[in-house]
């Protein structure tokens, strides 16, 4: 600990305690869109307060590998505005290993890394909270996902940005069904969560959705596209993709066999990982990061900086034992009918 004397106001001396940090800042997991934007802001909240800043390629991949570097303000430049993450991802399976930890922490304590900031998903945050109950560096965890599904937070860094992208996607499919007269299945991502189906369905005038919260089997389905109502020449079913990625075809087949109609299927996929991010996903994460650095400054860990009704505040890691965020209220499966009638 270094102690500084400073001029303070009226010519009275304050004697400030300067802890002497060094912070770790890693992207872990899924990248998702903003995740750049989150590591500009802690990288240069860090050089605001002073404290020595490192960088760790390919989230646990790069502990293990002892793969750091140290980072300043310029090694940010020009990076708020790309996609994905430009220190790199990885899904490390050796991470799950104590043994592989503790050789990660042991480097760590050598290097007199003290801070972690993670910016990931549920699982770069269990990572992360073994790392710290071990005797590793203090975390704050920064919520990325496209799939907004992390339980504490009602935004996630990366969602606001692929919705746009899927949204982009339906507005020209509509495009094309429209002009032939095409039924189309458009398949998001989405294992657990049906946030993403939903919104862009609401936005892009899907007439139907199928999340993972709320199921509805093919037969159900054909009914309702055969029910008399205003015969549409043209017809969008936003699916997500669920525990099965690319189920929309084996739908698209069950609904030709049932309904005689003829069914396009368009799968997203990682389209809606990639692309520059939004304002709302660069805002987020510049809040989010500067807030992580100043709650490790402060003394917090083992929590992640989240928006509850709106306030960027700290939330408690979410319990792994407890199922993730997903849509709660059937109202968006409604709306969506009856706005597409
Ligand atoms: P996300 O962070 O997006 O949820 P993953 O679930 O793949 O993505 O987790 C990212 C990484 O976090 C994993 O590849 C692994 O290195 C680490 N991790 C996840 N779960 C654990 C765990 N239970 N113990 C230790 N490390 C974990």
């Amino acid at each position: 600990m270094e102690e500084l004397w400073q001029g303070g106001y009226c010519n009275c001396f304050v004697k400030l305690k300067i802890m002497t940090h060094k912070l770790l800042v890693l992207t872990s997991g899924g990248d998702s869109p903003g995740m750049n934007a989150a590591l500009r802001s802690v990288v240069r909240s860090c050089h605001y307060y002073g404290i020595e800043v490192y960088g760790c390629r390919r989230g646990y991949q790069g502990l293990v590998d002892q793969d750091i570097f140290p980072m300043d303000a310029a090694s940010v430049a020009n990076c708020i505005q790309r996609g994905g993450t430009i220190l790199q991802t990885s899904r490390c399976l050796a991470f799950h290993d104590y043994a592989v930890r503790e050789k990660c922490r042991f480097f760590l304590n050598a290097a007199k890394i003290d801070l972690l900031v993670a910016i990931g998903g549920d699982g770069t945050f269990r990572g992360a909270t073994f790392l710290e109950n071990e005797g590793g560096p203090k975390v704050i965890g920064i919520p990325g996902s496209i799939d907004n599904d992390i339980v504490g937070t009602e935004y996630t860094i990366g969602y606001d940005t692929a919705r746009n992208t899927a949204l982009d996607a339906i507005d020209k499919i509509r495009d094309t069904a429209t002009s032939h007269d095409r039924y189309f299945l458009v398949e998001t991502m989405g294992r657990r969560a049906g946030f993403l189906a939903a919104d862009v369905a609401i936005a892009g005038g899907a007439e139907y959705i199928i999340t993972p919260e709320f199921p509805i089997s093919v037969e159900e389905l054909a009914a309702k596209i055969l029910a008399p109502r205003r015969k549409k020449q043209s017809l969008i079913i936003v699916v997500a993709e669920a525990d099965h990625p690319g189920r929309s075809v084996a739908i698209a087949k069950q609904l030709e066999k049932l309904t005689s109609f003829e069914y396009r299927v368009c799968i997203l996929g990682h389209m809606q990982r990639g692309g520059s991010p939004t304002a709302m996903d660069r805002i987020h994460a510049s809040y989010m990061g500067n807030l992580a650095v100043e709650s490790l400054l402060a003394g917090k860990s083992k929590y992640m900086t989240s928006i509850q009704q709106g306030q960027y505040v700290l939330a408690p890691f979410p319990d792994p034992s407890k199922p993730g965020r997903c849509l709660t209220d059937v109202k968006v499966i409604n709306l969506d009918e009856i706005l597409s009638v």
